[in-house]
Formats: structure tokens, C-alpha cells, sequence
């Protein structure tokens, strides 16, 4: 996230429109924070994960997962087979080497 990056505080309705109240802290009912990654995609970038890459100035010459790791608390996989995610995602993925 950018230090710009306005700070946003849970209502108390969830986000992602369906008008479900709840719990003080969650921005989202369970699950519902797919519901609307799944939603912004289709209405915005017409379903396409590229178009949204593209729209916010990243694509195969400026890495997403680059910006992810450089602050986004990211990390890349220590084997370096150019894996990024998560400290847990890479900890879990790192498992896939052993074998
Ligand atoms: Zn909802
Ligand atoms: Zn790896």
C-alpha cells in the first residue's frame, strides 16, 4: 500500500454493497471480500485480471508482485524460482521444493 493511501475505517455495513451489517473491525460479512474482488473485475475491467493490471500501470514490463514485495510485505520465494506471496503463501509453497 502506498503512504498516500487514504485510511479507510470499517462502518459497520459490509463493503462489498450487499447491506448486511457487520461486527465493529470487518469491512466484510465472510467472504465477502471476494465477492467484491470478483465484482470490481466485472464491472471495471470487464472480468479480466489484465485489464486491471494494465488500468493501474502494470503488465509484463512493471511487476505487480514486484510492487507487492517492495511494499506490500511480500516476499519471493528464498529458492528463487520467481514465486512471490505472502511470508505465509511462500512458507507454504516452499513445501512444493521439498519434494
Ligand atoms: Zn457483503
Ligand atoms: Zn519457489
Amino acid at each position: 500500500m502506498s503512504e498516500d493511501t487514504k485510511r479507510l475505517l470499517p462502518t459497520g455495513i459490509c463493503w462489498c454493497g450487499c447491506g448486511k451489517t457487520v461486527g465493529l473491525g470487518s469491512f466484510f460479512a465472510r467472504g465477502h471480500d471476494k465477492t467484491a474482488e470478483g465484482a470490481i473485475l466485472a464491472a471495471d475491467y470487464e472480468g479480466s485480471v489484465a485489464r486491471m493490471l494494465d488500468a493501474n500501470g502494470y503488465g509484463p514490463t512493471n511487476s505487480v508482485t514486484k510492487a507487492a514485495v517492495e511494499r506490500g510485505g511480500w516476499e519471493y520465494c528464498p529458492r528463487d524460482c520467481g514465486y512471490a506471496g505472502t511470508p505465509a503463501s511462500v512458507r507454504n509453497h516452499l513445501k512444493q521444493h521439498e519434494k
